[in-house]
């Protein structure tokens, strides 16, 4: 079922830990990133997360150049900590490493550890992390950035409040988490929270580090919660924040999916439920029972459906079974994140056969494309990277992840919950209904006169 593929990527299906570094300090209130290393890398960022979530994105860079890579960067990293500071008086700044930085060797909590002692920081609080570009994928850097953070904010405590590790989702989503989170009436630390940094109203004041995201405050009482729900169960366990916050401090950790599909916001619902002692609201139950309606409504067109899913892998994980639920055959799975939980996870969940569905991981979109046509998928979810496909074979893509460059509204989508997930059902089936109905009568006529 899982197949490894040790060979040269083009194309690769994702992007450098620095990426997801970017995405989860947008997440904490007034910070700043401070890339170390080519300015390259902060201006691909940049335009990244620009196009896609349609907000100005400021990231700093010590922009080494020769001299600095040869000699060592510690000044250029200095002078371009000292410039965001005057610039924009943040409360943070993550300062993270590019592959040119690492590849020099330079230790970046020994550089910012100086920092803070030959220069007046005042308040402003520090997180370096470590994440070369080849050092992992975006995935992996957006959990180390979050664990980085409560180990280093987080403090001993006793309080009401529950944790809850966002996954990787859109500031859509995130606002939808929140509403559930405050239909339960629960006091709750939520990291990060992308919902208006990265989907801000339009207002007269221009902000240059926009309004909201998790405070430092909010990482502090991590450590004394109730409870930990992280969603997201592919990152170790070395890179999970909540498995720091219950070996440190003994807050007791629910790994759940990202709630996509009926049986993972079921999931995660029932241990709100479990955690709170309080019962689900009629709002939700009424949503529940709207998306099994959908489900029955859907389920003739939706057999009919071969789909290629990739990206992310807890997106990957999640669509996957939100497929399944409704009778789409997900023909392949593919992520270019290294892991093997994927196909242990959907074996368990649906007693699947190990040929049943190709799980392809650290792959390529040539790779992808490949498969897609040897294995007669008919749909495509996943970001726009995939779009190369639609253009060459004919085959409809529905958009879903980070990036999408090409659409508007990204920012927007919500697929958590209940009614996020019966909006995702919707888009993959009129997806394949506006296919068939597009070519049907040809098929017929191919079918029937000319055998
Ligand atoms: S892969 Fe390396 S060089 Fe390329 S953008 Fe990422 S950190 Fe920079």
């Amino acid at each position: 079922m899982a197949r490894n593929f040790v060979n040269l990527n083009v194309n690769p299906c994702k992007m450098c830990m620095p990426m997801g570094a970017a995405i989860a300090f947008k997440g904490i209130e007034k910070a700043i990133l401070m890339m170390h290393g080519s300015q390259g890398c902060s201006t691909y960022m940049r335009r990244h997360m620009a196009t896609h979530y349609n907000e100005p994105v400021d990231i700093a860079s010590s922009s080494l150049t020769e001299r600095g890579t040869v000699y060592g960067g510690e000044d250029n990293l200095k002078k371009g900590l000292k410039n965001t500071i005057e610039l924009y008086n943040p409360k943070v700044i993550g300062v993270v490493t590019t592959c040119l930085a690492e590849t020099i060797g330079e230790d970046i909590e020994r550089l910012v550890n100086e920092f803070v002692e030959q220069e007046e920081v005042g308040e402003i609080s520090f997180v370096p992390v470590a994440t070369p570009g080849y050092g992992g994928t975006e995935f992996e850097g957006y959990y180390l950035s979050l664990r980085k953070m409560v180990e280093r904010f987080a403090t001993e405590g006793s309080n009401d409040k529950l944790n809850i590790i966002a996954g990787n989702l859109t500031p859509g989503d995130i606002r939808r988490i929140k509403d559930i989170l405050e239909s339960f009436s629960v006091d709750y630390n939520l990291l990060p929270d992308i919902s208006e940094t990265l989907d801000g109203g339009y207002s007269d004041d221009y902000h240059k580090l926009p309004e909201g995201g998790t405070t430092i405050e909010e990482i502090r009482s991590m450590g004394g919660a109730k409870a930990t729900i992280e969603l997201g169960v592919l990152a170790g366990e070395n890179i999970s924040p909540g498995k720091f916050l219950e070996d440190q401090f003994g807050v007791p950790v629910y790994r759940v999916p990202l709630p996509i599909g009926l049986a993972n916001v079921d999931k995660f619902i029932n241990l709100l439920v479990e955690i709170t002692g309080r019962k689900t609201n009629a709002k939700l139950t009424k949503d529940r029972g709207r998306m099994l309606d959908a489900m029955v409504d859907s389920h003739k067109y939706n057999a009919q459906g071969r789909a290629a899913i990739f990206g992310q892998p807890e997106l990957v994980y999640t669509i996957a079974t939100l497929c399944l639920e409704n009778g789409i055959f997900p023909a392949l799975l593919a992520t270019g994140v290294e892991t093997s939980r994927l196909s242990e996870l959907l074996k368990k969940d649906f007693e699947l056969a190990a040929e049943d569905i190709l799980i392809i991981d650290d792959t390529d979109f040539q790779t992808i494309r490949d498969y897609v046509n040897k294995l007669g998928v008919n749909i495509l979810i996943g970001h726009s990277d995939g779009k190369f496909i639609t253009e060459k074979d004919g085959i409809p893509l529905v958009r879903v992840g980070f990036p999408i460059h090409d659409r508007m509204g990204a920012q927007r989508k919500v697929n958590v919950a209940y009614d996020g997930s019966v909006s995702l059902l919707d888009q993959i089936t009129n997806t394949l209904l506006e296919s068939k109905y597009s070519s049907y009568r040809e098929d017929m006529y191919d079918e029937y006169f000319t055998g």
